[in-house]
């Protein structure tokens, strides 16, 4: 089972929050039958938005995280609840590329650079926020870094990493993202620097069984505030889909009704499939109001 855990150095000048994500990683790529590049863009993008969402103080905000990036995965969307549940799906799910020099997926070439790391809060008021900086290497991890430390002017390093194994499905996935608070002395910076330089990557700590907030927060002597569970969750409902038909307009209604066809409606985030045939489209298109 994932989760998100949530901890603080003694001193109280950074704080982390890592969350552990191999099964929301692996149910996507079931759901979406991602390729190994793919499984390792999104996997990496649903981590980052379930821990923006944790993040939320209002219960029924959702937070969106959209990499346009203009490489061949085209558009990579996340979106999590404010409890840190995501979901999530990639333009171009089969994507393949050749490894890098190095042997790991190409990520970066793969969502490119030519584009930008939004980020939307819908907090269910009128207008969501949105907060977008330029893509740095389409790592993803570089990417959110960087769009955290603009948006909320603090010092933050983040990491994020999906192991891909030989049958495709994930071995391991997880990330952090460490902030810094005002006035955070010059040598807990330093040893915070030097602890992910030499920790290696999130995955190895995962597959060796180790512990991403003591490797990160090494000699900080950090205490674990929250641990919470987080998972692949969609929220489509067929009451929602005829909601999403409704808003079409009349016109539009009317044309699906003279096509006499039935209407199949897909959810992008869980492929579950909606049917409605014309009589039930005439029920919608009765309560339209022009
Ligand atoms: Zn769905």
């Amino acid at each position: 089972m994932d989760e998100i855990i949530r901890a603080v150095t003694e001193d109280g000048f950074a704080k982390i929050t890592v969350i552990t994500g191999r099964d929301i990683v692996e149910r996507a790529r079931q759901i979406h039958d991602l390729s190994p590049v793919a499984t390792a863009a999104l996997g990496r993008t649903l981590m980052a938005a379930s821990i923006l969402g944790d993040m939320l103080k209002e219960d029924d905000a959702t937070v969106t995280v959209r990499l346009n990036g203009g490489g061949p995965i085209g558009s990579v969307i996340s979106v999590s609840d404010s409890k840190g549940n995501v979901r999530g799906y990639v333009q171009n799910p089969h994507v393949d590329l050749p490894l890098k020099a190095n042997g790991k997926l190409d990520v970066g070439s793969a969502v490119g650079t030519g584009g930008q790391f939004t980020v939307s809060r819908d907090l269910g008021l009128k207008e969501p926020y949105i907060g977008s900086t330029e893509l740095v290497s389409g790592e993803i991890a570089e990417d959110f870094a960087k769009y955290y430390v603009e948006s909320e002017q603090v010092g933050a390093a983040c990491g994020l990493g999906v192991l891909v194994d030989t049958d495709r499905s994930v071995a391991c996935a997880g990330g952090f993202l460490v902030q810094l608070l005002p006035g955070a002395p010059d040598t807990l910076i330093a040893l915070i620097e030097s602890n992910i330089s030499s920790m290696g990557q999130v995955t190895d700590i995962l597959s060796s069984g180790g512990d991403i907030v003591n490797a990160v927060l090494n000699g900080l002597n950090p205490t674990v505030l929250k641990r919470t569970k987080v998972e692949y969750r969609c929220y489509c409902s067929r009451e929602r889909v005829v909601r999403a038909i409704d808003s079409i307009g009349h016109e539009a209604l009317e044309d699906i009704l003279k096509s006499g066809e039935n209407t199949e409606v897909v959810c992008h985030f869980c492929n579950t499939k909606y049917h409605f045939p014309p009589s039930e489209i005439e029920e919608i298109l009765a309560k339209h109001l022009p």
